[in-house]
């Protein structure tokens, strides 16, 4: 396993905990616990979080003081978010205290990756890595009876990293959508980020086991699956006899009932033709794409070591819009990179205008520990990032109004995903296949495919009148 910057953590500590009445390590049963999940970061975390419930057959409660087990499921990406896991968990821990309950408090995820042991100063009973979650059961048994664990193992078997039990939801039919992992890791190593250091080297998952997983969920009646990985569109690159992503998603294509396919996040350096063709020509793939350039100057790209140059990032959006009309496209946008003029930073407005994306996630550049950006020269000082940052926020926001705007008086095809954030009683909410949220008067079953007439255009949402059920 190469190493960078020294930074790999593994870990394997078990420590037992001498005040409390230990139950000399012997197995506990879990029936009947009561487990809370606070989760951090992005759609593979989601994911993970669901594994573990999963996993550990516990009752999920959406209260942290009915709970035997807190997990806080953590993300690494910013600085921001990895300080969040300190007073989340301080607050878990002096709940613990103040109602004299036996919580078993755990930290999951790529700062418990990062960090591993360091975290037990926390209060937490056990840190698990990206890469132990298939043992979380095992772990958490043996924490109640009296040992402190952390687990920041690595480990390429596939099957540790993917499979786990179907999560209850999905047996109550309720669920119209799902995340499925495809591929895991990732061996790009962009200068800024800590994703190769917290989740490793890119695995790939069989794709016999996504096509059985995804054919299981519609079974349940999940209707829109969302294929996720670090860089899903390279699917199969680095795995021989392995088919490709656009081979993928005609694969998927075939299932019936389902109605829905996504995908992300997507890499530049992966969109072939080949990826494009099938996106087109497959009626479930929906016409929407998260593309990060994160740069519009060649000069930061080429320090992020994102392998591709801004014209043919741009070649690539016009292929799509060329081959696939109205496809709705968003991106990731860093500002503040080491050494970042403020003519790199034109680059990066320009790219904006021309582009014209639907929406932007765009963030201050972040020194991530052990990451080569992080020590590199010509740092950015914090005012002129915000301001960099407000600049490009506030023009996204005017193209993103505009680009909303255009939906009004076009009839939308939408999945019904339930009642409506408000307006609950009246109100029904789904997306368009764009992905745009579209809430409607009406009373439809959630996993119903509908169309809808847009009367209205907001920043985040759109509003319609229901003309028909499919
Ligand atoms: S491709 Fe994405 S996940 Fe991988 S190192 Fe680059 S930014 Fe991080």
């Amino acid at each position: 396993m190469e190493k960078r910057g020294k930074i790999y953590r593994e870990e394997k500590i078990f420590l037992s905990k001498k005040n409390k009445s230990s139950q000399n390590g012997e197995e506990i049963s879990l029936d009947g616990k009561k487990i809370f999940v606070r989760t951090f970061g992005c759609q593979m975390n989601e994911k993970d979080s669901e594994r573990m419930v999963a996993k550990l057959g516990m009752i999920p409660v959406s209260s942290p003081d009915q709970a035997d087990v807190i997990i806080v499921n953590t993300c690494a990406v910013r600085e921001k978010p990895e300080h969040k896991v300190y007073s989340e968990v301080g607050k878990y821990v002096s709940l613990r205290e103040r109602i004299k309950k036996d919580i078993k408090i755990g930290i999951t995820g790529c700062v418990a990756q990062l960090k591993g042991s360091e975290l037990l100063k926390t209060g937490a009973d056990f840190v698990v890595g990206t890469h132990a979650l298939h043992r979380i059961d095992e772990i958490i048994s043996e924490v109640f009876s009296g040992k402190v664990i952390v687990d920041t193992s690595l480990t390429t078997n596939v099957s540790d990293r993917f499979e786990s039990p179907m999560p209850y939801s999905f047996y109550d039919g309720s669920r119209v959508k799902a995340f499925v992992t495809i591929q895991e890791g990732c061996n790009q190593f962009c200068t800024f980020c800590v994703v190769p250091i917290t989740r490793g080297r890119e695995v790939t998952r069989p794709s016999q086991d996504i096509i059985r997983e995804v054919i299981e969920l519609v079974s349940l009646g999940v209707r829109e699956v969302t294929l996720i990985g670090q860089n899903v569109n390279g699917y199969g690159w680095n795995t021989p006899g392995e088919i490709s992503f656009a081979q993928l998603l005609r694969e998927l294509n075939k299932i019936d009932g389902l109605y829905r396919i996504r995908f992300t996040t997507s890499n530049p350096r992966y969109m072939s033709d080949e990826l494009i063709d099938a996106m087109a020509e497959c009626e479930k793939v929906c016409e929407h794409l998260h593309l990060p350039v994160q740069s519009g100057s060649n000069k930061i790209l080429k320090k992020m070591a994102r392998r591709y140059t801004l014209e043919e990032y741009l070649e690539i959006i016009d292929k799509l819009r060329s081959k696939i009309p109205g496809i709705a496209i968003t991106t990731d946008i860093i500002v503040g990179f080491p050494g970042e003029t403020e003519k790199d930073f034109e680059d990066t407005v320009e790219l904006l205008k021309t582009v014209r994306f639907d929406d932007i996630f765009s963030f201050k550049f972040s020194p991530r520990p052990g990451t080569p950006a992080a020590r590199m020269p010509d740092q950015i000082p914090e005012e002129e990032k915000s301001r960099r940052l407000k600049f490009i926020q506030e023009l996204q926001d005017k193209i993103t109004l505009e680009k909303m705007q255009e939906y009004v008086g076009k009839l939308e095809e939408i999945l019904v995903e339930g009642p409506a954030e408000r307006n609950r009683d009246k109100d029904m909410m789904g997306r368009t296949r764009t992905g745009k949220p579209v809430n409607f008067e009406g009373k439809v079953e959630p996993g119903t495919l509908v169309f809808v007439r847009i009367t209205e255009s907001f920043r985040n949402s759109l509003r319609g009148e229901l003309v028909r059920q499919n």
